[in-house]
């Protein structure tokens, strides 16, 4: 027993010297200032490093690594995603290997019910929801179609959320499934938002009930921070954490800086503030086995104030007595979470964007510096073309 209690000891410190450990600056001048240490920044950070041989100084706000997909082991030892539910998908082959340098993988395709009208329905809606929902006994791909051709109200021009899913399923499943969900994600209602965003869910007339069917599926085997902490571990890499890179002094310079925050605060809000929607995370650890059925179930209604509840036993293949979940409550205020699509906030971003096309010394890229509303693997793309261009622009060999 007291043989444990060193090893534990001993785990205990080694982890807060890891903790403490990037404070440390070894340099007085890098090659390039990477600001954030998402999906974004890191991607940067290791190929600037490890592809080009570039002295790197990467400084985040928070005090972690892996952005908004960054996790950790909650107090019941569940591996929880702090920022909500993080679910890899892909159809790139060249994204997924790349990524399978700094992780295993855990096999996962991911499912959604969605409550309505006292019952979990699959969403995306396909033949088992209308069939449930309807009582009705649509036997094949036809029938679903039939079905869903009746209902459905053509919209001359598709240009709206409202639109997109009108036009495909009909008002009232628009109504049920889609309406309230979006008024709450987003303040907004679905026909002042961008079409791009409802259209994120498709409409099925098979009965396939996962919520992607992207090629590659898989959850980071050791989760998203151990990944990104391998991705960082290299001795052309500097890691300040907890720190706001304007609060870098003037003792630490550098050639460029590669920005991943948001742009609107980059330029000073110049131009006024770009609105990005927030979101408040409630973790629970309940003392039960198991909450729900799937890893995410959807509240359409606005009489719940919550939008989805995820369970992350079902992400991670754990088993434990008890079960971790997270309830999560849109927000007007708090971190920005997603850029919101719509034209005026498009245009706005453009006089953004112009400003950064004259800024030599400065590359932006990401969900928040780009205002685009990017799932992870796009940004890992995103970041994988800017750094082949940078690297192409300093002419330095940029290394597979
Ligand atoms: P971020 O992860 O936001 O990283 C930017 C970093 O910059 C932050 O850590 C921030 O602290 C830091 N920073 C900003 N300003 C400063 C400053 N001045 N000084 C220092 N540091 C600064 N994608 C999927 O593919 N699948 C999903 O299931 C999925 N689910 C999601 C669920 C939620 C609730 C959210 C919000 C997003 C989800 N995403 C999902 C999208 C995914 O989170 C993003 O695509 C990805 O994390 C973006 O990476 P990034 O590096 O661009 O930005
Ligand atoms: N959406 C909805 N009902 C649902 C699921 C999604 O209305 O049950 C709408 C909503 O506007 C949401 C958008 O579709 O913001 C995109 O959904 P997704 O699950 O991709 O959102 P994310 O995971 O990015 O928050």
């Amino acid at each position: 027993a007291a043989m444990a209690a060193l090893i534990g000891e001993l785990r205990l410190e080694k982890a807060t010297a890891a903790a403490a450990a990037p404070a440390v600056l070894r340099s007085r001048h890098y090659d390039v200032v990477v600001v954030g240490a998402g999906f974004a920044g890191s991607v940067m950070a290791e190929r600037l490093a490890r592809g080009s041989g570039k002295r790197v100084l990467v400084v985040d706000r928070r005090p972690h690594v892996a952005g908004n997909a960054y996790d950790r082991l909650d107090e019941a030892g569940i591996l929880i995603h702090q920022y909500g539910p993080h679910i890899f998908h892909t159809n790139s082959p060249e994204i997924f290997s790349y990524l399978s340098r700094f992780t295993e993988w855990r096999p996962y395709e991911h499912r959604v019910l969605a409550e309505v009208r006292g019952q979990l329905l699959p969403i995306p809606i396909n033949r088992t929801t209308l069939n449930k929902l309807y009582g009705a006994d649509l036997a094949d791909d036809a029938a679903a179609e039939a079905f869903l051709k009746a209902k459905a109200e053509p919209v001359e021009t598709i240009r709206t959320s409202k639109d997109v899913v009108v036009s495909a399923v009909g008002r009232e499943l628009y109504e049920l499934f889609f309406e309230g969900y979006t008024r709450k994600q987003w303040g907004l209602d679905p026909s002042e938002l961008d079409k791009a965003v409802t259209a994120r869910v498709p409409t099925r007339t098979n009965a396939d009930d996962r919520y992607f069917t992207d090629r590659f599926q898989f959850m980071p085997a050791e989760g998203y921070t151990r990944m990104f902490e391998r991705m960082l571990d290299h001795p052309n890499i500097d890691l300040l954490l907890g720190v706001d890179w304007t609060e870098l002094d003037g003792s630490t310079t550098w050639d460029h800086v590669v920005f991943t925050g948001p742009i609107d605060e980059y330029f000073g809000h110049r131009f006024g503030k770009l609105p990005y929607r927030s979101l408040a995370f409630q973790h629970e650890t309940l003392d039960r086995e198991w909450l729900q059925p799937v890893a995410v179930v959807n509240y359409p209604s606005e009489s719940t104030p919550h939008t989805r509840v995820t369970e992350y036993k079902h992400l991670t293949g754990q088993s434990a007595p008890r079960t971790s979940v997270t309830y999560e409550y849109p927000a007007e205020e708090g971190d920005p979470y997603y850029p919101i699509p719509r034209p005026e906030n498009q245009a706005l971003y453009k006089r953004y964007a112009a400003l950064a096309d004259q800024q030599e010394d400065t590359t932006f890229v990401g969900r928040l510096a780009t205002y685009r509303y990017y799932n992870m693997d796009q940004v890992v793309g995103q970041a994988l073309a800017t750094y082949r261009r940078m690297a192409e622009r300093m002419g330095t060999p940029a290394e597979a």
